[in-house]
């Protein structure tokens, strides 16, 4: 057994996992951990949810894989439902966020193709913004660090200021095909877009008709206390990617179209995971238990709840900046190196993870209880009276 034989793509903490149950995990060395990461946004009914052993269970005893020239069942039911719980009409499936971006871009490029003069595929991206790591999530993902060593990028992109409706202004023009952003910026550092601005985005979009993207793979499937994220903007976009959430950690993505951006034909895009009955059957029971198992309609309560208690931790202690997210997906700024406060919250036993500059951020399951809210404040607030 040998560690380096992993590609070192990430900085990874000293610790191997081998078992989770609800909000705690257990390391091989036998140490209990509570889980505010939930492989970021992902685990949202935690670990070993039994709704989705026992799906995982059935599902993968019938049919695992088919290929995507027949019709499989599992596909159909997930695409109702998400159908059903949105604004739009259609679904597309394939196995991870950055995918779901890939083909809301490609999306954007054809509807261009069909809408316009040769030149309008200009798609418009915001400044701080995390998309993924392929070349086209990639292009849109308006951080230097993530870029640089890949440089040239896909053309015909355009950096604007997140939340700044001049800037966005300033460049529209018919040659946008589409505009891609992030309701809550996370990666970025947990920054939310003003309710206005989207407006604004929105009104634009339809002025130059382009397509209005929203990449909900972190904000999306609940944790926001609605189903999807545009809900509590009260902004309806054309295409909503989703992934991390949806499987509950069982790799899976998804777009969703309105009529407008329903514009694939056989031969644009694919993918041979993409809507498989195994994946599309957990995120069926995962959906059915955020919905009709009430957790949705518990987020807001149980984001007032840490939310309070965060603001009283800062009253008592300077460490703390600001306070900032919405729903479970929630953010604090702080006075020190973020590697050294992780550090220190994961040796008292509590997994949070960090986000932009000096933002560590609390994503825990969605059906955690607040018993285990008061756990991990517990700890954190150990953390914040140790010298840093
Ligand atoms: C995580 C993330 C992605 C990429 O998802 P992967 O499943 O890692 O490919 C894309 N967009 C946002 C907003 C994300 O948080």
């Amino acid at each position: 057994m040998c560690k380096n034989n992993i590609m070192k793509t990430y900085n990874r903490f000293d610790v191997c996992f081998e078992r989770g149950i609800g909000t705690k995990v257990y390391s091989t060395d036998g140490k209990e951990y509570i889980d505010f990461v939930s492989g970021i946004a992902t685990n949202c009914l935690g670990h070993s949810n039994p709704a989705i052993i026992e799906t995982i269970k059935n599902q993968s005893s019938k049919l695992i894989h088919i290929s995507n020239y027949y019709w499989n069942t599992p596909s159909i039911n997930l695409a109702t439902k998400l159908c059903k719980n949105s604004h739009h009409e259609k679904a597309f499936f394939c196995s991870t966020g950055t995918e779901a971006v890939e083909a809301a871009l490609k999306l954007a490029r054809k509807y261009g193709k069909m809408h316009g003069t040769s030149n309008k595929n200009k798609i418009i991206y915001m400044n701080n913004s995390f998309h993924g790591r392929t070349l086209g999530a990639l292009a849109v993902t308006g951080q230097k660090k993530y870029q640089e060593n890949f440089t040239p990028l896909m053309n015909r992109v355009i950096n604007v200021n997140f939340n700044d409706i001049t800037s966005i202004k300033e460049i529209f023009d018919k040659e946008v095909c589409g505009v891609i952003l992030e309701p809550i910026q996370g990666e970025g550092g947990i920054i939310p877009a003003k309710i206005d601005y989207l407006k604004e985005i929105r009104t634009l979009c339809d002025k130059f008709n382009a397509l209005l993207i929203f990449d909900e793979v972190q904000c999306g499937i609940g944790r926001l206390g609605s189903l999807f994220a545009y809900e509590q903007f009260n902004v309806v976009p054309d295409v909503v990617c989703m992934a991390k959430g949806l499987g509950g950690g069982f790799p899976i993505g998804a777009v969703i179209t309105n009529k407008k951006a329903s514009i694939f034909v056989p031969g644009d895009h694919g993918t041979t995971f993409g809507g498989n009955p195994l994946s599309c059957a957990v995120a069926y029971t995962v959906l059915t238990e955020l919905i009709d198992g009430g957790i949705i309609a518990s987020i807001h309560k149980k984001s007032n709840y840490l939310i309070n208690k965060l603001k009283k931790l800062k009253e008592k202690h300077s460490l703390i900046k600001d306070i900032r997210g919405m729903g479970l997906l929630i953010g604090f700024s702080i006075d020190t190196d973020t590697k050294h406060f992780m550090n220190k919250c994961f040796e008292e036993g509590l997994l949070v993870v960090s986000a932009g500059e000096n933002v560590i951020r609390l994503l825990p399951p969605l059906n955690v209880s607040f018993k285990e809210i008061d756990e991990a404040l517990t700890i954190l607030e150990k953390v914040l009276a140790k010298d840093f």
